[in-house]
């Protein structure tokens, strides 16, 4: 299969063209910058065939089949809408949009032109939330009680641009990391939070977009989740804890893009280090959007994961600016 990429970005960079090219038979062809010159440097480092500055000259390729959608998170509609219409597979970034409603249109474009679609969420592929997955349906801490989720880091500076300030872009903390945890914690938990409250702030990076928030929700089963996002903390690490009747799964540095972090089981019996897989989380799920094109099986994170990680983040967005309790509205999926 060859691929366009949507988006001349850092993370198409670091991770995702290596895990294209990782899938038998599957490369990059061409990529489209809004910037000649971007793109001509990007497509030579990346020994990408060409490159072009027209979505529509992208799109009416025939060899490309799919589309890999990594601009700036206003931008995915109207690029995944039309990707979609010239009949491409589309494996887009997170946030699908900057609305749920328009994440609802993306999808459903996607299902009644029959093309595969996708977003990226990685860390469901992660090994570590494999295990722990596992660890909490095998039954292994009892019922579940509650879940902590840290994930302040430090925001790279090469990243401190438009996520800092840009709410037009799709910045602030809100959207760009509480959507994994929404989507991580959906994974886990298999189901969807019915309300949160949250607070936010600007504490150092964010210029009119929130650089800090934590956040409280609410689950059908009664289980309170916890969490806590930034771009401010440089020795924090992350970390991703269940408690259960029967024991608790403690996990640090696991809200990463690389396969690494430590779990811990702790019960009646002590504490207990737990094995995992360490494989790329960006080829796991290239590879099982490659198996869903070709007919097998699901996407690792659907677009209706995409929709619903996009609807929790966008009411702790509501909740933190209105200091109201907030429900989820996902949409009608
Ligand atoms: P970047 O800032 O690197 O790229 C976004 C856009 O910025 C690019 O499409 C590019 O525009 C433009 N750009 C890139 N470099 C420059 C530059 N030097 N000067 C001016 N503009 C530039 O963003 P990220 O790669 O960090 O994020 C892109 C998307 O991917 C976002 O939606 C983000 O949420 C998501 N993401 C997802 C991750 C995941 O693990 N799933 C991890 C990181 C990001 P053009 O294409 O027009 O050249």
């Amino acid at each position: 299969m060859k691929w366009g990429l949507i988006g001349a970005s850092t993370i198409a960079a670091q991770h995702m063209i290596g895990a294209i090219r990782a899938q038998d038979g599957n490369d990059v062809v061409c990529v489209l910058s809004s910037d000649d010159a971007r793109g001509v440097s990007f497509a030579k480092t990346h020994e990408i065939a060409r490159s072009t500055t027209s979505l529509d000259a992208l799109l009416a390729d025939p060899d490309i089949s799919a589309v890999y959608i990594s601009t700036t998170n206003e931008k995915h509609k109207p690029q995944a809408l039309a990707a979609i219409a010239a009949g491409k597979h589309v494996l887009c970034e997170k946030p699908l949009a900057l609305r749920v409603e328009d994440a609802v249109e993306m999808v459903e474009a996607a299902r009644a032109r029959g093309v595969t679609f996708a977003t990226n969420h990685h860390l469901r592929n992660a090994g570590s939330h494999l295990k722990i997955k596992e660890l909490i349906q095998s039954g292994r801490i009892g019922d579940v009680q509650a879940i902590r989720v840290f994930h302040a880091v430090y925001l790279p500076e090469n990243l401190q641009g438009w996520r800092i300030n840009s709410a037009a872009a799709g910045g602030g903390v809100i959207a760009d990391i509480v959507v994994h945890d929404a989507d991580t914690v959906r994974f886990h938990l298999q189901e969807d939070p019915i309300d949160v409250v949250a607070m936010e702030r600007s504490e150092s990076l964010g210029q009119g977009v929130e650089d800090t928030v934590m956040s409280l929700w609410t689950m059908p089963s009664g289980v309170m989740v916890q969490t806590h996002e930034g771009f401010t903390l440089r020795h924090a690490g992350t970390g991703f804890e269940v408690h259960g009747t029967k024991g608790s799964i403690v996990a640090r540095d696991v809200m990463t893009q690389r396969p690494i972090g430590e779990i811990t089981l702790r019960d009646s019996e002590g504490s207990q280090k737990i094995e995992f897989e360490t494989h790329n989380l960006y080829q796991r799920s290239l590879g099982l959007f490659v198996d869903a094109v070709k007919g097998n099986g699901e996407p690792s994170a659907t677009g209706i994961d995409g929709i619903k990680s996009l609807a929790v983040a966008q009411a702790v967005k509501q909740a933190a600016s209105s200091g109201q309790r907030v429900r989820v509205m996902y949409g009608g999926v």
